[in-house]
């Protein structure tokens, strides 16, 4: 076997690309020729504790900065903890910027004092691919502002504080021509009423509200302008949404919101193919027409704890259904509903259950008699079913055969084509 000193430079500089910058450093110790390897790695990735009490990262970063011969810095990580100065970030960013950095991840646990100002020269980074701010804040875009080759974005509880709140997430969206993916998570304290996403050329959006924020209000509202969307991942019971435009390339939507919303959104999911729904409130607002466009539909996962009362309306309005799962896991849903509506068997066979119907895998059964009437029904009635899965977490075994031989031998004869499987 080679030894690793035989390795080339080229490639001993890529490994050290793989650690933290600590690590990389570090290596300096091994050998007289690892001793200037790590200052070639185009990349700073800086994590410290952020309860630390005193500042051990600024003399390492300032360091690193000084002494990096690599060509450009292709990438920097920082996570930093409160007792970051200012002018230092600011400067560590406006070096990053001057060497070209294409990917550049600004993280802080600001917690419990006030979230650090965003270096107004990252705005102005032309050939910046990747950003992600988390914990900063925007309170000015600079008029300049352009960054046009950026194709990620993400905005983790940023908090955008002047009396233009909603028109800097435009400003700063608006500044982006080529964004592919966006990925937001609201930061609760901001002020921004209306977060427009008005994006073009997005292909990816992930929005959600911070975790553990359940503080619901009336007036927060999200607005999605964005013809060439492919996925859309929307996890936010705390705000409106509202979807201004058709998405004819949308593919993958994974939905969970308030109910009340439910209706403007689904209508504009007509091309996906891939639905998974938790839908939460205490009013029920589902209308026929709300489902009636998802004809595109091949994988259906519904939450079964809140959104139960959907299966039979989707089944109907999805003849290309292949795969339905139903989840009934408690810890992904907040949901103070909680109605189990009756299963009410359709007038007439949905045809997704005669023709394309493959795959049921149920999370959760509990083996109620409405879980029962509906896995009786589909087992019944889908002639291309070639597999069920049902998990149920029981721990008695007594119970655990009652309801295997409870639900088999309430099946006629025509189901036994499909395999059941049982998961305790
Ligand atoms: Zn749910």
């Amino acid at each position: 076997m080679s030894s690793i000193c035989e390795l080339s430079d080229d490639l001993l500089v890529k490994i050290l690309s793989l650690v933290k910058t600590k690590d990389a450093v570090a290596t300096s110790l091994l050998s007289k020729r690892w001793l200037s390897l790590w200052k070639l790695v185009p990349r700073l990735d800086y994590v410290t504790t952020p309860w630390h009490s005193s500042d051990p990262s600024s003399d390492f970063i300032n360091n690193f900065l000084l002494l990096s011969e690599a060509p450009v810095l292709e990438t920097m990580h920082l996570r930093l903890g409160y007792f970051c100065k200012r002018e230092e970030h600011e400067r560590w960013v406006e070096i990053a910027v001057a060497r070209h950095v294409r990917v550049l991840e600004l993280i802080h646990s600001t917690y419990p004092s006030t979230p650090m100002p965003c270096p107004s020269s990252l705005f102005t980074c032309r050939g910046l691919v990747v950003l992600s701010l988390q914990e900063v804040m925007i309170w000015e875009i600079p008029s300049t502002i352009f960054l046009q080759s950026l194709k990620t974005l993400s905005l983790l509880c940023v908090r955008f504080c002047s009396r233009r709140d909603d028109e800097l997430v435009h400003t700063l969206l608006s500044a982006c021509p080529v964004l592919e993916t966006l990925v937001v998570r609201r930061w609760l304290e901001d002020c921004v009423t209306t977060f427009n996403i008005a994006v073009p050329s997005l292909q990816s959006l992930y929005i959600m509200h911070r975790p553990g924020g359940h503080v619901q209000t009336d007036d927060r509202e999200c607005v999605i302008n964005a013809p060439s969307l492919k996925a859309l991942k929307v996890s936010d019971e705390l705000s409106w949404f509202r979807l201004l435009v058709e998405m004819p390339k949308l593919v993958k939507a994974e939905i969970k919101i308030r109910q009340d919303d439910s209706k403007k959104l689904l209508r504009c999911l007509a091309s996906a193919k891939h639905l998974s729904l938790c839908v939460t409130s205490a009013k029920q607002l589902l209308t026929e027409k709300s489902v009636e466009n998802l004809c595109q539909l091949e994988y259906l996962e519904l939450c079964t704890i809140c959104s139960s009362d959907w299966l039979c309306l989707l089944l109907k309005h999805s003849p290309k259904l292949r795969v339905l799962r139903l989840n009934n896991q408690r810890n992904c849903c907040g949901s103070s509903r909680k109605i189990r509506v009756k299963w009410e068997e359709p007038c007439c066979v949905p045809e997704c259950l005669v023709t394309s119907l493959e795959t049921v895998e149920w999370i959760g059964y509990e083996g109620t008699e409405t879980e029962k009437e509906v896995a009786i029904y589909i087992l019944e009635k889908a002639n291309h079913l070639k597999k069920m899965t049902i998990s149920r977490h029981i721990t008695n075994l007594r119970e655990k055969y009652r309801t295997l031989i409870d639900l088999v031998s309430r099946l006629s004869c025509c189901a036994s084509k499909c395999r059941l499987e049982f998961f305790y």
